[in-house]
């Protein structure tokens, strides 16, 4: 929905990106930057039902819709599309002996999770996402502006996608 969507998409300078890392707690920290997984059932988004996005929580980029939220039963919030695939990169992930396809911020390069091809229709994909590694913000708040960037960041996502 937003394909034409003018978020900048360059990464933050290593100065900001130091200063982002430097406000997260360890748990965020071990799942951003060290690729770690949270423990399932804890995220306290896992019960948020309210209409907005969810930004990456490290640079604020919007990764997701509520929209495109669903009860997947795992115990993480879990999605069948992203915001802007372009916000996303996919990397292959061997580790603990399984090809899985892990999911990092496009834009920081921080761990948000992995994708599986078993989701409901109509993508039948399943963003399986940590709940530290996001940042809700309802449709009536503005946008985080990590970087300084500038609009539509700092602005209400429902008027950036518009
Ligand atoms: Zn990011």
């Amino acid at each position: 929905m937003s394909a034409s969507a003018p978020f900048d998409l360059s990464p933050p300078s290593p100065l900001q990106f130091d200063q982002l890392a430097a406000t997260l707690t360890s748990d965020e920290r071990d799942v951003l930057l060290d690729h770690g997984t949270e423990s399932p059932f804890c995220g306290v988004l896992l019960t948020e039902k309210r209409a907005g996005v969810y930004c990456c929580r490290l640079c604020g980029l919007p990764l997701f819709l509520a929209g495109n939220k669903f009860d997947s039963r795992t115990g993480w919030p879990s999605f069948t599309t992203p915001f802007d695939e372009r916000h996303l990169s996919y990397v292959r992930d061997t580790s603990y002996g399984m090809v899985r396809t892990e999911i990092r911020c496009a834009r920081c390069g921080s761990h948000q999770g992995h994708v599986f091809d078993d989701g409901p229709p109509p993508t039948h994909q399943r963003y399986c996402i940590n709940s530290v590694s996001l940042e809700f913000v309802a449709e009536t708040d503005a946008l985080p502006d990590k970087l300084g960037r500038g609009a539509p960041e700092g602005a209400p996502w429902h008027l950036a996608t518009a």
